[in-house]
């Protein structure tokens, strides 16, 4: 029996409408197709996995990379009257689970990959009714990928041992490459990804070659109302920028990293939340998971770790859709930092590290519009001007290769 996925909408979640890609990729699935969704964070991914999971009899397992976001989920599900669980190592009611799983009455059960891919696991779900494999931050399945996890190439053979339960693939951040190894390494065809608008059109992209760094950033707060986030390469940093930028005292600034007294931390992360035109220098840690829409400015002091952090970290600004801006201030020795780093690494993961510091790259040096390249990262084909970066709003002086290629081309 399959129950309306619009009625399920409304009545379960709550929403007056489906976002975006959501119902391409819900119907897909419904179809018993395998599919891979490749949507920005915040564009509602877990609900094509959920409806479905209530939709179609049997439950739906839910291959997901941390505990903590495991958590997060199970409870948004419950209290949704959705039937979820976890076999994690900090569950302690394994056997109700369990037990639940073969009377059918799960709608959601959240795995690891280590644990979905052990023997154990597949037998328990021999004795189940499956609706669909749901893999959550799937680019962990790459090599290529930012942030690869062994485990996730195990899931081969669970999903092809129940080849006729349809899989979900869902991702925010993959490039073309990572992209191809998602669909090669979880058995999906090349016509069932499905890609969401990436744009934030509200977002004004400006990048700028650090001089003076001290002095760009505090002109940028003196300039932007409302609040804003900073990110600094270091603990360290984060301290001395506030500390520096607070010193007149016009404006609330505070610091946030993962080394401080943890009340200090949530007292400032709290703060900033409540607060209208509060600054916040930070480290990446801040940030995941908190939902204020109202931040007007992001400025990165250096250079972020990757393309796709770029992207989700810029996109704290403006969720609510009014004018924002983001900024990136970059150096030279930037880039020379990041090589360093490769060569640390296996030799595996080198050349998919290598190609997001040259898409950093192409950001940073284009005469050309900042969100065309951001787009074409995450694979769409924009305009080639957006009106709304930098360089669209104030071109830079460059020499006309084109004009010149074409006389030289018709001569
Ligand atoms: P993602 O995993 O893509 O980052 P989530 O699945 O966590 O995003 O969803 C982000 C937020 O959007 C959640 O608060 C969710 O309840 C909300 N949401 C999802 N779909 C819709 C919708 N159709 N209408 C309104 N809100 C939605
Ligand atoms: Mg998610």
């Amino acid at each position: 029996m399959t129950r309306d996925p619009a009625t399920l909408l409304h009545e379960v979640f709550g929403f007056p409408a489906f976002r975006g890609v959501q119902k391409q990729v819900i119907d897909r699935v419904l179809d018993g197709k395998n599919t891979l969704a490749i949507m920005p964070t915040g564009a509602g991914k877990s609900l094509c996995y959920q409806l479905p999971a209530l939709a179609r009899d049997g439950c739906c397992v839910v291959i997901s990379p941390l505990i903590a976001l495991m958590h997060d989920q199970l409870r948004a599900a419950h209290a949704v009257g959705i039937r979820a669980a976890s076999l994690t190592s900090v569950d302690s009611d394994w056997r109700e689970t369990q037990d639940r799983l073969r009377r059918g009455d799960l709608d959601l059960l959240y795995v690891a990959p280590e644990r979905a891919s052990g023997e154990g696991f597949r037998a328990l779900l021999r004795e189940a009714d499956l609706a669909l494999f749901a893999i959550d931050e799937a680019h962990c399945v790459s090599e290529w990928g930012h942030d690869f996890r062994p485990d996730y190439r195990l899931l081969r053979p669970l999903l092809d041992e129940f080849g006729w339960v349809p899989r979900l693939a869902l991702t925010a951040t993959a490039d073309a490459h990572t992209r191809e190894d998602i669909l090669v390494q979880l058995g999906i065809p090349h016509d069932g990804m499905i890609i969401s608008g990436f744009d934030r059109p509200n977002i004004r992209y400006a990048v700028h070659p650090r001089d003076g760094l001290s002095r760009q950033i505090g002109d940028l707060v003196a300039s932007q109302p409302g609040p804003g986030i900073i990110y600094a390469q270091t603990r360290a940093a984060t301290e001395k920028m506030a500390e520096m930028l607070g010193k007149d005292g016009r404006r609330e600034v505070r610091a946030y990293h993962a080394g401080m007294p943890p009340e200090m931390r949530s007292a400032n992360q709290s703060a900033f939340i409540a607060s209208e035109d509060m600054v916040m220098v930070a480290t990446v840690a801040f940030g995941m998971g908190i939902d204020k829409p109202d931040v007007r400015f992001v400025a990165h002091a250096g250079l972020p770790k990757s393309i796709e952090s770029y992207y989700q970290e810029s996109g704290r600004a403006g969720r609510d859709g009014e004018p924002a801006e983001a900024h990136l201030f970059w150096g030279a020795e930037d880039f020379a930092r990041a090589r360093m780093r490769i060569t640390e690494l296996e030799d595996a993961r080198q050349a998919g590290e290598r190609a997001r510091i040259a898409a950093l790259g192409a950001l940073v040096e284009t005469g050309g519009c900042r969100r065309a390249i951001l787009l074409r990262h995450f694979g769409e084909s924009p305009p080639a001007t957006c009106g709304n970066c930098d360089n669209c709003l104030n071109p830079p002086p460059r020499i006309d290769v084109t004009q010149v290629a074409r006389k030289f081309l018709s001569a």
